[in-house]
């Protein structure tokens, strides 16, 4: 990773995109509660806003800040992760294009291309990224896109960016990185030859459980273009207090994250340590299949952490039984929170290829006090 880049992240998380107001000084970009912008004769825009689904101050504030800090030209931001994603594959896909999606995609990422685009002609094969061989062999002629996610939602599997980048260009398709895992701060896919990174912002990057949204990154200026007139011809943008509360978030992402880091590695050491836990999957331990790749791509290995227990009921219990880890979907604020994958999150994959086991337990671990949420753990473990 680049060092001069890495030194300013935290700099730019705060001031990219966010010079204090022109008119009056205010240090934080305002919220532009608003929908239509006075033209001074017609066509005769003041820096360029002229209706607020094409383009608003707030939103351009974030966008702006986001293509920086993950490295890139275009920020584009949208009003959920799967709005980005929509805006993605109809920007890039056409009836009969072809797509290889990782065997572990995010329930909603498979349901959007199982469920939305494969009735309008597109194909796709789920295949396990990890194997750079299988994603070769899944090429074809008509394919357009490999889709990967990493760390993967929630079986925290490991896609190595830059092998997945070459084998895509010699096929003249795109990489798209999911970066939602990992956030901008520990991994940044368009360095390592990603064409497009893809965000929930609803999780680490807005980071406070209080605001959904996603947005798009990309350094070519050709997509660029096309995906900023998508988001603006299909309409899912980001509203401005929407885009306000996520760059508010992002002002602290760096923080957060070593915290999350911090607390995790803590929480996997308790639960690889517990005789009731069968298997933890963290690409940060040195028994995980990805861990070799995951230490060249990214800088700590991030707060996500799932396990499998002995059964569904065993996991299902643990679950029930936490006080501090908050039973709920989503992941990345502060708080941390418990879910049963299989009946929550990615019930949408159940009976399809990508149905995850029903033994499996993931933690979005917070930044609360550690020794509090091992605690609450090891009670709940019995
Ligand atoms: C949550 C999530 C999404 C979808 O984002 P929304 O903001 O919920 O629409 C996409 N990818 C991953 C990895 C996610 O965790």
């Amino acid at each position: 990773m680049d060092n001069d880049v890495r030194r300013s992240f935290e700099t730019l998380a705060i001031h990219a995109g966010q010079e204090p107001d022109a008119a009056t000084g205010a240090v934080v970009p305002p919220i532009y509660q608003v929908s239509t912008y006075k033209q001074d004769g017609i066509g005769g825009l003041r820096g360029g806003y002229e209706y607020s689904r094409s383009a608003n101050p707030t939103r351009t504030a974030l966008e702006t800040c986001l293509a920086e800090i993950e490295g890139g030209t275009r920020g584009l931001a949208f009003a959920s992760g799967l709005a980005a994603e929509d805006a993605l594959l109809r920007a890039v896909c056409r009836p009969g294009s072809h797509i290889v999606i990782p065997d572990d995609a995010y329930g909603g990422t498979y349901r959007l291309i199982a469920k939305v685009a494969e009735p309008w002609g597109v194909s796709f094969d789920p295949v396990p990224l990890g194997d750079i061989a299988a994603v070769r062999a899944a090429m074809r002629p008509e394919t357009v896109l490999i889709w990967a996610e990493t760390p993967t939602n929630p079986l925290l599997g490991i896609a190595d960016i830059a092998a997945l980048a070459s084998v895509a260009h010699q096929a003249g398709a795109l990489l798209a990185v999911d970066n939602t895992f990992a956030s901008p701060y520990l991994q940044r896919p368009l360095a390592l030859g990603a064409d497009v990174v893809v965000h929930s912002t609803t999780k680490y990057i807005g980071g406070h459980s209080d605001v959904v949204g996603g947005a798009l990154v990309t350094a070519d200026n050709v997509l660029g273009d096309q995906l900023a007139f998508h988001q603006n011809a299909m309409g899912a943008v980001a509203g401005p207090f929407d885009a306000w509360l996520t760059l508010r978030g992002v002002k602290t992402l760096a923080v957060r994250m070593d915290r999350h880091c911090a607390n995790a590695e803590r929480v996997v050491a308790l639960l690889a340590a517990h005789p009731r836990v069968r298997e933890v999957l963290y690409p940060g331990l040195p028994g995980h299949p990805g861990h070799d790749v995951a230490v060249k791509q990214m800088t700590k290995f991030g707060g996500m952490v799932s396990f499998r227990m002995a059964s569904a009921a065993e996991a299902v219990a643990v679950c029930e039984n936490t006080k501090l880890f908050t039973l709920g979907e989503s992941l990345g604020g502060v708080e941390s929170l418990i879910e049963h994958p299989h009946r929550m999150t990615h019930a949408s994959a159940s009976g399809s290829p990508l149905e995850v086991p029903d033994d499996l337990v993931r933690l979005s671990v917070g930044i609360e006090d550690a020794g509090d949420l091992l605690r609450d753990l090891e009670r709940a473990l019995g």
